[in-house]
């Protein structure tokens, strides 16, 4: 009988709706960049001190984007598209940072992460907005990241092949997250969310201690949610066809594409992963895109990070696994209609 009892309460307790909305701001901040909307909080200090050190994080994150956009034909991105096939490229060191970053991303994931695969995503229309199935024709071939020859202390780089086309779409955001943080740290802050398309970079604990609690959307249900992690300071990043994709043959087919077949990926419909560093979270979200749930599951186990990855399963319904680190609180009704098989979707 008590125990029972106690086994309601644990249910009630796990079904209580979970806040996700931290506390109020010292200073908050929102702007549009990189393609979506960066938002900064800051939750200690003054309120001068903490908007200079929100408008510091933000310069950071502009100068980023300035450099990475392929959309801009100045950037050191587009500057390498045109010149480093024909030898080495000096570049941003921050650029040179980012890309030895993809190169260890590319290497720990057997080449499931890779900056290459730009032609394709142009070919898709997935860097200007309007995507759409390619026409009839061969796929435009990928490189691959070994063509990429980087030169740290020369600040260089350079493509070993011609059709060497870099994109760092995939990586960027979480990147420009980790600097942004480390700015707000360097200017004394001690508590801050920031906020780049999704991709969630904390610093420090929120007002009051315990974790920060952050909402995973539904990947195919607007305005449906799958839960709440919980983490204390760290990153987390989102990778799905939920936000970019186009229609194919009555199939959704994203953004992420398969660096071995040059179409896009559908082992995952999305993947959550938290990490210490926004880039590896960022990277490594998209890669298990790529891979699939159970390499998926090893990529992360490799770098210490956790996840939340929602399979397709063979009948069309989706199934929702969530590694043994992840703090996840499930919207039960939303998992459990999910994870039933016997529901037509
Ligand atoms: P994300 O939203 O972080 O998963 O990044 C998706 C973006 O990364 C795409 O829009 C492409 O610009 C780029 N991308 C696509 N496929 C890959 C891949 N296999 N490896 C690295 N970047 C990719
Ligand atoms: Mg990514």
């Amino acid at each position: 009988m008590i125990l029972k009892s106690i086994l309601i309460w644990v249910l009630v307790l796990v079904a209580l709706p979970v806040e996700a909305v931290p506390p109020t701001p010292v200073a908050v901040s929102r702007e549009y960049l990189m393609g979506t909307f960066a938002e900064v909080r800051v939750y200690d200090g003054d309120e001068v001190g903490a908007r200079q050190a929100i408008e510091a994080a933000l310069a950071e994150m502009r100068a980023l984007d300035r450099l990475m956009a392929v959309q801009r034909s100045d950037s050191d991105v587009s500057r390498l598209n045109r010149e480093a096939a024909r030898g080495p490229v000096r570049v941003d060191p921050r650029v040179v940072q980012v890309l030895a970053r993809s190169v260890e991303v590319s290497r720990a994931t057997a080449g499931a992460f890779d900056v290459t695969v730009l032609p394709v995503v142009r070919a898709w229309g997935f860097t200007d907005g309007h995507p759409h199935p390619p026409g009839p024709g061969p796929i435009p071939r990928i490189a691959g990241w070994r063509s990429l020859r980087i030169d740290a202390d020369a600040g260089t780089v350079a493509f070993t092949d011609a059709a060497a086309q870099v994109d760092l779409g995939g990586i960027g955001k979480g990147y420009a997250l980790d600097r942004a943080r480390d700015v707000l740290r360097g200017r004394g802050v001690r508590s801050a969310w920031l906020d780049l398309g999704g991709n969630i970079a904390t610093l420090g604990a929120p007002p009051g201690g315990g974790p920060w609690r952050i909402a995973v959307r539904h990947p195919r249900h607007d305005g449906d949610r799958l839960g709440v992690v919980a983490m204390g300071e760290a990153s987390v990043s989102t990778s799905s066809d939920a936000e970019q994709y186009t229609m194919e043959d009555g199939k959704r087919r994203g953004h992420i594409i398969d660096p071995r077949s040059g179409r896009p990926a559908d082992a995952l419909v999305s993947a959550t992963v938290v990490a210490a560093s926004a880039t590896t979270a960022d990277a490594l979200s998209t890669a298990a895109v790529v891979l699939g749930q159970a390499r998926a599951r090893e990529a992360l186990a490799h770098a210490g990070a956790d996840g939340l990855l929602v399979a397709p399963a063979p009948d069309g319904s989706l199934r929702l696994h969530a590694t043994a680190g992840l703090d996840f609180h499930a919207d039960n009704a939303v998992v459990a209609a999910m994870n039933d098989t016997r529901r037509p979707r």
